[in-house]
């Protein structure tokens, strides 16, 4: 059994494989078909590498699932935890403050059709129910614009989703 492939959410590497012997016997085509294998059997985790974490001060995040409300609430940047229908599952502080709701107003609810209608669109819950279709760990990166009803801001998205665990992740980051 091979190891399980950890894929940082907003960059995709994936150097960060359980066993750093794994990862130094192998080359960058090794890595990438390794990856890709791993991806096709399921067995892939996302979380976030030191190098997306580093500018903002955070320590990397090995398993996004792994975090507790309370780690999920210290992070720079937006996280929904969703279900296969876009069910809010987690929110976190930060995109409680961007969107200005709490979280009792949203878990529960469907993202994209509840919390933020502006979402229900071919670009963002289209490639959400792509990725969930592909019954296979798959990530997306876009860029978006929110509105609120306080205003408009513009986003960057990382979209994953895990079959095994019939989980998806929204992250969200600013961009200036
Ligand atoms: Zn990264």
């Amino acid at each position: 059994m091979a190891p399980l492939v950890r894929v940082c959410a907003w960059c995709g590497d994936n150097r960060a494989l359980p066993s750093a012997t794994d990862a130094r016997a192998l080359d960058a085509a090794g890595l990438k078909s390794l990856a890709k294998r791993a991806a096709a059997e399921g067995r892939v985790t996302h979380g976030m590498c030191s190098d997306c974490v580093a500018d903002t001060g955070g320590m990397p995040v090995e398993d996004l699932f792994m975090l507790t409300e309370h780690q999920a609430d210290r992070l720079p940047f937006g996280l929904i935890e969703v279900d296969a229908h876009g069910t809010v599952l987690v929110y976190n502080r930060w995109e409680e403050s961007l969107a200005r709701r709490e979280r009792s107003q949203v878990v529960g609810r469907n993202f994209f059709r509840e919390v933020a209608p502006c979402t229900a669109v071919q670009e963002f819950e289209g490639v959400f129910r792509q990725l969930v279709g592909r019954g296979i760990p798959g990530r997306e990166v876009l860029d978006f614009i929110f509105r609120f009803q306080h205003g408009e801001t513009r986003v960057r998205i990382s979209l994953t989703y895990m079959p095994q665990w019939e989980r998806g992740f929204i992250l969200v980051q600013e961009m200036k």
